[in-house]
């Protein structure tokens, strides 16, 4: 292992390879703190080039390695008992073509780095993770990253035209395209997604969009959260896409108010959040639309914001609530699975039982639009009673989601985390023929190793 370090200082130099305990004790888990795994040591390249010795000098002592962002990821997926392949260094935003609405980033690049960069021309980057202002491009494409936004502009996958990638043979590629519908097979899509397992992105070309004329953003409190997801279906149903449909529970509500000292009304047990673009003609169209159907599931009370610095302060309660979590316990597990948006009412009664079942608190967030549910658990991860009864209450939630149609992940990824729950959503055939198109890449088993897949027999 000391020779691995030292090939690694020896190509990039000696700040740009970290170890130790401090070292190990930082990078030994992402934002799920359930599994750690203290890595060898860390390393900061800074060009392509650089990255290409990390995999070259990995593979010649055998070693795996992951590529590591911010560290934001809630499945374990940038955790890696090797060597951790920071972006860090590389976070710059090369070039925003304005003309053809697109962006050259490195990977280290924040998501919210992007869309600063866009705004003066008018533009941004749809894709927007609630952990955008750390969250990095190359996570973002790894994980194929949702938000708040996704209802209405779709995936990151959505947002990215062509990247350039070290492969796990070391060697350069570059896929996807700057023009629309290139020929041939599309490997950006294997790649877009695919957590790290099949190389490392050291460039990446992203869509910009427009900014919209006119956003106008409502904050609707409901007494029950049946209530709440009800309008959820009820507005898509009568042809209303907003731009953002999130939900928040009564647990989050209350940590949020605790901690930022905001105040609710007071039968207020659950909230929507809602956002509209377009023009001014078509948001207030929504907007009173969306109105109308939160009177006839029973809206408590309605806010609208005014202007922008409303805007902001609805969107506060929404945009800092898991860290408002930190009241109750130490740590969390942000669970992420996906269902039929009509079934929100259904499986929020279910989350419920399985809780008091398990003896766990589940508080829920959800961008509902989506039918993407955040079922979050705080807990002291010491406590091997604690974790074992999370994930016990973890295994019931997603078979739940399986079950009405849904998805073991809507856009955290599976990690570690979610290795165990594959066998529930893809048959042996499946999994095979996805592990099949993992080792047509040469190297592969260094890069990123038991993520995504689970093991053949496991
Ligand atoms: C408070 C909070 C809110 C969140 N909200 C959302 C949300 O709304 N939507 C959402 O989708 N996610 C959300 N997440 C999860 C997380 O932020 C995203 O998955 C994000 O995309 C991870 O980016 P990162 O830079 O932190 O990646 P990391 O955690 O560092 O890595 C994630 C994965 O990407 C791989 N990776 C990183 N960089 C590269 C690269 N250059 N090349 C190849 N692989 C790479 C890693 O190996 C790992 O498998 C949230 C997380 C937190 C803590």
């Amino acid at each position: 292992m000391a020779r691995v370090v030292e090939a690694l200082r020896a190509n990039l130099g000696s700040d740009a390879v970290l170890a130790g305990p401090a070292v190990e004790r930082v990078y030994e888990c992402d934002a799920y703190t359930v599994e750690k795994r203290p890595p060898l040591c860390v390393v900061l390249p800074e060009s392509t080039e650089q990255v290409q010795s990390v995999v070259r000098i990995c593979r010649q002592h055998g070693v795996p390695y992951a590529a590591r962002g911010a560290g934001t990821g809630l499945s374990g997926g940038a955790t890696v008992a090797g060597v951790v392949l920071s972006t860090r260094r590389m976070n710059r935003i090369l070039r925003i073509d304005a003309e053809n609405r697109m962006a050259v980033v490195q990977p280290g690049a924040t998501n919210l780095q992007v869309t600063r960069a866009a705004e003066p021309h008018g533009l941004f980057f749809a894709p927007d993770p609630s952990s955008q202002h750390v969250s990095t491009i190359g996570g973002n494409i790894a994980e194929n990253a949702g938000g708040p936004h996704t209802l209405k502009y779709g995936v990151t996958a959505n947002h990215v035209l062509e990247v350039e990638m070290v492969l796990p043979n070391g060697e350069v590629a570059r896929l996807g395209s700057k023009v629309p519908e290139a020929p041939g097979l599309h490997p950006l899509a294997l790649v877009v997604g695919s957590e790290g397992t099949l190389g490392v992105v050291t460039e990446a070309t992203l869509r910009l969009l427009p900014k919209p004329q006119c956003v106008r953003t409502a904050l609707a409190f409901f007494a029950e959260p049946r209530d709440a997801v009800r309008a959820v279906s009820e507005m898509i149903a009568i042809g209303v896409v907003p731009l953002a449909l999130e939900f928040l529970d009564s647990t989050f509500m209350r940590v949020v108010s605790e901690s930022f000292g905001l105040d609710f009304p007071p039968a207020a047990r659950a909230f929507l959040l809602m956002e509209f673009d377009g023009t001014e003609e078509s948001t207030a169209e929504e907007l009173s639309a969306a109105s109308d159907v939160c009177g006839r599931c029973g809206v408590v009370e309605l806010q609208i914001a005014r202007d922008e610095a409303e805007r902001a302060s609805l969107w506060y309660a929404r945009k800092n609530a898991v860290g408002g979590l930190g009241r109750i316990a130490p740590s969390k597990v942000t669970h992420d699975g996906s269902i039929p948006r009509s079934k929100l009412p259904e499986a929020l009664a279910r989350i419920e039982e399985i809780a008091e079942r398990q003896g766990v608190l589940v508080a829920n967030l959800a961008h509902a639009g989506d039918g993407n549910l955040h079922p979050c658990m705080p807990l002291d991860d010491r406590d091997p009673e604690q974790v074992a009864r999370m994930h016990r209450a973890a295994d019931e939630i997603m078979r739940l989601c399986v079950e009405m149609g849904g998805s073991i992940t809507g856009e955290h990824g599976v990690g570690l985390e979610k290795l165990p729950f594959m066998r529930l959503m893809f048959s042996a055939d499946d999994l095979d023929f996805q592990r099949r198109l993992v080792q047509a890449f040469e190297g592969f088993e260094l890069c990123n190793p038991g993520k995504l897949l689970p093991e053949a027999g496991a």
